[in-house]
């Protein structure tokens, strides 16, 4: 039986809850059918640009070809498998070829579900790595504003975003540092990094014999704005954090995969952390899939002959064969020098039309990092729930273009195969709107 699409809204607006939602409020979702390229079709015969790449997991488009045909492969011949005491060729490839491209002796994967869990695998795996080595470390350090995910420990790490004001009792304490945003012509970074370092270096005093790990999402803070450092912060990052013998943890579920212009933040900052979390691009937007990333020495603390000092940890679906044999095809695409050249691209005309927009009055700290851009409208309040935000989001969609301010932050963050045509006409929508604000 063929459902219409008025049934099929009466279905959704009868049995499901959609995320970040007030559904008391929000207008009704929109019905996608189908979704090509960096365009997804909808119900009511209208499409919209994909500026935000599906939560900033896509990168080659929707239903890929390629991806597909990969999956569909791998679902005729193992579709899932239990990952204690088996393996199976897509796993172990894709580790080999993820780790081939990561800095120092980041080899050993941990397989799971979504950016959150890779975010959970790395603090417990801090944890238990000092526990197994007789030492008392258990402080825990994130950055201003950080966001890492909305289960409980990824929730501690982003307490500071002031996302999870309704479950600060769940949540264990971490200590926070300032995070040096910066943008275009800031003539106060030096200063702004200073006083993060200074920060930094007080608590390490205070406490750098306790602390178990440091977090930050490098390069970029996304879901806090599009917030925006410069590399050389995270190598004097690194610097404090060898000294003090902690570990470093990245999270790069956001900048993984060619975001920020180098296959990972980490090499564009030529920084090595001990552990670093990857998820959202990593199947190319076609499969939930995570890695946490660990240093082999740090592997090595989990060794023994007794249980107790293992990992004890596992999802249902860790190292689903469907989600690595996606991103196996997609690696296979991103490392094309056809859509490093794409990147490379985005990220110039990016550079020019946000040195065009700089003449608006009510434009200020643009920024750009790889294929991130991002600015601040004025006039409108600051935060998540600004209303400009939503009246922006609004104005966009009814032009056909899928952009979700992070409160008064309009970001743009597409898909790599989006045309340099596409990228214009949202540049030029962008323009039009703020222009007539
Ligand atoms: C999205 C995100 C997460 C959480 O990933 P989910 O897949 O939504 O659980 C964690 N860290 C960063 C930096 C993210 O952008």
């Amino acid at each position: 039986m063929t459902l219409s699409y008025d049934e099929l809204r009466a279905l959704d607006a009868r049995h499901v809850w959609h995320p970040f939602t007030q559904a008391g409020t929000a207008p009704p979702p929109i019905l996608a059918l189908g979704a090509r390229g960096s365009t997804i079709y909808a119900a009511d015969g209208r499409e919209y640009l994909d500026l935000v790449s599906s939560w900033w997991c896509n990168l080659h488009g929707h239903a890929h070809p390629a991806i597909a045909q990969a999956v569909a492969d791998q679902a005729m011949r193992l579709e899932q498998v239990i990952f204690a005491d088996f393996t199976h060729e897509p796993a172990a490839r894709l580790a080999q070829r993820v780790t081939a491209l990561l800095p120092g002796d980041l080899d050993r994967v941990f397989y799971s579900d979504d950016g959150s869990t890779a975010v959970e695998v790395a603090l417990k795996l801090a944890h238990q790595y000092w526990r197994n080595r007789g030492k008392d470390r258990t402080v825990y350090v994130a950055f201003e504003g950080g966001y890492h995910g909305d289960t409980a420990g990824a929730m501690s790490a982003g307490r500071s975003s002031g996302y999870f004001d309704q479950w600060t009792e769940m949540l264990f304490p971490f200590r926070t540092v300032p995070f040096p945003a910066t943008w275009d012509d800031d003539d106060a970074v030096e200063a702004k990094e200073e006083a993060a370092l200074a920060a930094l270096d007080a608590l390490l005093a205070a406490e750098g014999a306790r602390v178990s790990a440091v977090i930050i999402e490098p390069l970029i803070q996304g879901a806090a704005g599009m917030r925006m450092c410069r590399p050389q912060f995270l190598k004097a990052l690194e610097e404090r954090i060898r000294a003090a013998g902690t570990l470093l943890i990245l999270d790069e579920v956001m900048t993984g995969f060619s975001r920020t212009g180098d296959f990972f933040a980490c090499r564009k900052a030529g920084v090595t952390p001990d552990l670093i979390c990857l998820s959202k691009g990593l199947t190319g937007g076609f499969m939930p899939l995570s890695m946490t990333v660990a240093r082999e020495s740090i592997f090595r603390e989990f060794l023994g002959q007794d249980l107790t000092r293992a990992f004890l940890h596992g999802h249902t679906f860790t190292a689903n064969p469907l989600g690595c044999a996606a991103a196996l095809a997609s690696l296979d695409l991103l490392q094309a020098a056809e859509c490093q050249a794409r990147v490379k691209a985005t990220e110039a005309l990016h550079r020019a039309r946000l040195d065009r927009l700089k003449s608006l009055g009510n434009v200020s700290r643009t920024r750009l990092c790889g294929t991130v851009a991002a600015l601040d409208v004025g006039g409108g309040g600051e935060g998540y729930g600004a209303g400009i935000g939503q009246r922006l989001k609004a104005e966009f969609l009814a032009r056909g273009l899928l952009l979700r301010p992070l409160g008064n932050v309009l970001y743009l963050l597409a898909p790599y195969c989006t045309t340099e045509a596409e990228l214009h006409r949202a540049w030029d929508a962008v323009e039009e709107v703020l222009a007539a604000l």
